[in-house]
């Protein structure tokens, strides 16, 4: 029986013993916990792979926003690495976990499919730990992701069986959209049967998509809500709303707005483009990237409640190569020691300013430095807390 027949298997056994209750109910998994009072934190993942050179270098820097403004309210680890260990992959989603769980734990595909990067979470994340601890409903525990890796949509909660999906955290983008919005057309009436054939097969796609079948695809009411108003200012083609890591700035903006959100991590990806051997597209993505931070630090600036309130924690997943043989020497992020190298930086109330360290820290560090700055245990990361900032 493959994991999804499984899965359901158990739970048709589980709702047969329960009698009728819908299976997937929003009940509170942990009715004791308190309200949080601490600040709310958004994790920034400067991603698609970035060098020090062209973000934190302040003389060959393409993000001026973050290298001589924001770098200034805060504190910069111009040292963070990547650990050089077997199993430890330079890569897209490896990183992102490596972030949200503070550990280098090794990753294969939900079936072991080779070129498939289905990877459940082995020890909770970050939103589960908050969640686990206080009164912070799914739609305040948000990532907000890009439309060309799906599979990070799924990258929710961890397969640790005290966490777990009832902790999980809730995905902006596109396509949670998508499913949002063909739902909501096989509802409506003046779709044609044809139309309505089209978008069957469009849902049943969507669908497969989900690869870790024992969290729904159903998003929480205001989600929902979320969606209707992105609709209704967009439309339904796809084609007028921001694209690309605009579209995340976009989205992460709007969620401020109208969900509140106490923990937010936003998957800026862009710069990873250069694959395909252009380095203007990398550099352009940066620049794009620190145009979407300076838009998130001026949107909660101008917020009563969460200014004052809100720390912000930008890292890289992955660094990329440093390879004079390319033509475009960062090109890919194939475990080159350039790789390895990123840096963080940690801005806003109660954290130093001004502060440059350059002693070796590690990816893993910014789990426990996040369950710091939100008083919660992340007892299951390695990393140490990155003192410095507190200081
Ligand atoms: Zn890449």
């Amino acid at each position: 029986m493959d994991r999804r027949g499984f899965t359901s298997g158990l739970l048709g056994a589980g709702a047969l013993l329960a009698g009728p209750a819908p299976l997937f109910a929003e009940t509170d998994p942990t009715p004791v916990r308190t309200p949080y009072g601490g600040p709310n934190v958004i994790v920034i993942r400067f991603g698609g792979g970035v060098r020090r050179r062209e973000t934190i270098d302040p003389d060959h820097t393409y993000s001026p926003y973050l290298r001589h403004v924001l770098a200034r309210r805060g504190t910069l680890f111009t040292n963070m690495r990547i650990a050089s260990q077997e199993g430890i992959v330079t890569s897209h989603a490896q990183g992102t976990l490596y972030i949200l769980t503070g550990r280098y734990d090794r990753y294969v595909d939900v079936e072991a499919r080779i070129f498939s990067e289905r990877y459940e979470p082995k020890a909770p994340t970050i939103f589960e730990y908050l969640r686990k601890v206080y009164r912070v409903p799914r739609h305040q525990a948000l990532i907000v992701n890009g439309e060309d890796r799906v599979n990070e949509d799924f990258l929710t909660f961890s397969t640790d069986h005290l966490y777990g999906v009832d902790y999980r955290s809730s995905v902006l983008s596109l396509h949670w959209f998508k499913l949002y919005l063909v739902r909501r057309r096989l509802r409506e009436n003046r779709v044609s049967a044809r139309e309505r054939e089209r978008l069957e097969k469009q849902l049943a796609e969507l669908e497969a998509r989900n690869y870790r079948p024992d969290a729904p695809d159903r998003q929480a009411p205001r989600l929902q809500d979320f969606w209707r108003r992105w609709r209704r200012h967009y439309g339904d083609s796809g084609l007028v709303n921001p694209r690309g890591d605009r579209l995340l700035t976009e989205l992460s903006v709007r969620a401020i707005k109208e969900l509140r959100p106490r923990l937010m991590m936003v998957n800026y990806q862009d710069p990873d483009y250069v694959h395909w051997g252009n380095l203007s597209h990398y550099t352009r993505a940066i620049s794009i990237i620190d145009q979407g931070i300076q838009r998130l630090v001026e949107t909660v600036e101008a917020d009563e409640e969460y200014r004052g309130n809100t720390v912000f924690v930008v890292v890289p997943d992955c660094g990329r190569d440093n390879n004079p043989l390319m033509e475009v020497s960062c090109q890919h992020h194939f475990n080159s020691r350039s790789a390895h190298e990123i840096w963080a930086l940690v801005a806003g109330p109660g954290i130093a300013r001004d502060v440059i360290v350059d002693r070796p820290v590690e990816q893993i560090a910014i789990a426990g430095t996040v369950a710091q700055i939100m008083s919660f245990g992340a007892d299951q990361s390695e990393g140490e807390v990155l003192a410095e900032c507190f200081a």
